[in-house]
């Protein structure tokens, strides 16, 4: 590092599968900047430190990625229109202590869009998902004159609402929220000119979903998949193959990242350069992805898959224990509800248990073999030896064990989906129920965890310190 280096960091929780450290530092070496790129994991609570910590050590700029590009607005000196309008900011420059808020998210997307000579203005345009990126790329629609649906799952179509009714407030065409659900995918679709999905279903490693039918996809529609990994999703493939259009999110991330190196050093962007640092480290992810396939099996295991009866706390746990690790969370309750398009408790009411268990096959064959990920498992998977067989393969298995007492209290305090119970309230069914499951648990546990009175931070900690040193894990 040279004196005087300027540096530009990544601000966000997780950031260790970002593509941004390598397309940056590539840029400032091609233009022969003294400037370094870092990626830094700073959490809810730390961001306020972190931003202080920017400003007072003089930091060039930082791009800002989930989940705070709503919350640094507020610890920021100004931002720009375009980010107070979207409601969110993803690249800062600092200017003299001075830190202003930018958003490239959006003239990102309109770049991808305008390089493939796409031109959205009168257009109908159906935004899939409501969160972060659908703010910014729906903001970019309505901008450049096209009418926007945006759809999001009913459970959080207030999300989409009011992102509707935000962009109504300045928008000189209509934006509608709906939810997403077939019956409004097929009437919105049909008259549809650009779909953009801005949701991560068809990323790794769920990668064979879709959240469109192919049937509803048609020549003269032009098809937007933010998602950047895999390139080619099940949604492009499925527009490639019905004549429309298409464009991956990798045009969207390259020019997200080339507007803020401009905002940060005034200079043109070496978008080509940038290009191919990108293609080049998603080429490595596969090949990475495809090494320790490969070698798993014979090495020890870098994922880990929870059980435990439900209630638990599988899924608390698994989001904390994935964000401290850096590994992928792999919800497998979720998974069977992409898989089936209905609810868990839809599944056992219209399709019976047994339904439900050939699903949960499937879906432990579909994700068992990826490695680094923490698989947060239902509470029946030990049921089959072939899925503890599956998972075992290429994961250790913690079992969070808890008393019956308190998993009485947690299944009542929390909205827990017992589908297999028919009086999730009555303490003698639930003790049946856990004494029944309890001996398989233990006898497919690598490690058991009785988290019995921890929080779920704690025994995420426990969990950590556990595999530290056991023979069958393999941290990297
Ligand atoms: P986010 O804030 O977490 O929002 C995710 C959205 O996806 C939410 O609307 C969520 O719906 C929806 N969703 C998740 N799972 C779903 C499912 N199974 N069925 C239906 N909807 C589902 O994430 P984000 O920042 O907006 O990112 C979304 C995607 O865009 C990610 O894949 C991300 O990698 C990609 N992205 C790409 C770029 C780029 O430059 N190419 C930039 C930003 C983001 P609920 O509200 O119902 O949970």
């Amino acid at each position: 590092m040279k004196p005087g280096v300027k540096i530009c960091a990544l601000l966000g929780n997780p950031v260790e599968q970002s593509f941004s450290p390598v397309m940056h530092n590539a840029a400032f070496s091609d233009k022969g900047l003294n400037y370094i790129y870092v990626a830094s994991r700073v959490d809810d609570k730390s961001l306020k430190a972190a931003i202080d910590g920017a400003r007072a050590l003089g930091i060039a700029g930082l791009n800002i990625t989930i989940p705070h590009k709503v919350s640094v607005i507020s610890m920021l000196d100004e931002v720009d229109d375009v980010s107070q309008r979207i409601g969110a900011v993803n690249t800062v420059v600092n200017n003299g202590g001075i830190l202003k808020g930018y958003n490239t998210d959006a003239a990102g997307f309109t770049k991808a869009l305008a390089g493939k000579n796409v031109n959205p203005e009168g257009k109908q345009a159906v935004v899939l998902g409501a969160g972060g990126a659908s703010m910014a790329v729906s903001y970019a629609l309505v901008e450049a004159g096209a009418s926007v649906v945006i759809m999001n799952r009913l459970a959080r179509l207030d999300e989409a609402s009011r992102l509707a009714h935000k962009l109504s407030n300045f928008s000189r065409v209509p934006v509608e929220a709906i939810a997403l659900n077939p019956q409004n995918l097929e009437k919105s679709l049909e008259k549809a000119d650009i779909l953009v999905n801005a949701t991560s279903v068809g990323m790794h490693p769920g990668k064979n979903h879709s959240l469109v039918p192919e049937r509803l996809l048609h020549p003269e529609m032009l098809v937007f998949d933010l998602v950047y990994n895999p390139l080619q999703t099940k949604l492009l493939s499925d527009a490639d193959q019905a004549g429309a259009q298409t464009i991956n999110g990798l045009e969207m991330l390259i020019w997200q990242g080339a507007l803020a190196f401009e905002l940060w050093t005034g200079l043109a962007p070496p978008v080509g350069i940038m290009r191919t640092q990108a293609l080049k480290e998603l080429e490595n992810n596969s090949l990475n992805i495809a090494r320790r396939r490969k070698s798993a099996g014979q090495k020890a295991k870098n994922s880990i898959a929870l059980i435990g009866f439900m209630g638990s706390g599988k899924t608390t746990v698994g989001r904390i224990l994935a964000g401290k690790t850096g590994k992928r969370l792999v919800e497998l309750d979720r998974l069977i509800e992409i898989n089936a398009g209905a609810t868990i408790p839809e599944i056992f009411s219209s399709r019976g248990e047994t339904t439900f268990r050939e699903m949960e096959i499937d879906a432990v064959k579909e994700i068992a073999e990826v490695p680094n990920q923490v698989i947060s498992c239902g509470g029946g998977v030990v049921l089959n030896k072939i899925n503890m067989d599956r998972l075992k393969e290429n994961a250790v298995v913690v079992y969070l064990e808890v008393n019956i007492d308190e998993i009485m209290q947690r299944m009542q305090s929390q909205s827990v989906e017992k589908p297999v119970l028919e009086d999730p309230g009555d303490p003698d069914k639930v003790r049946q129920l856990v004494n029944f499951r309890e001996p398989f648990y233990r006898s497919y546990a690598d490690i058991s965890i009785n988290s019995t009175g921890l929080t779920a931070e704690e025994t995420a900690q426990e969990i950590i310190l556990r595999l530290k040193n056991h023979a069958l894990y393999n941290r990297s």
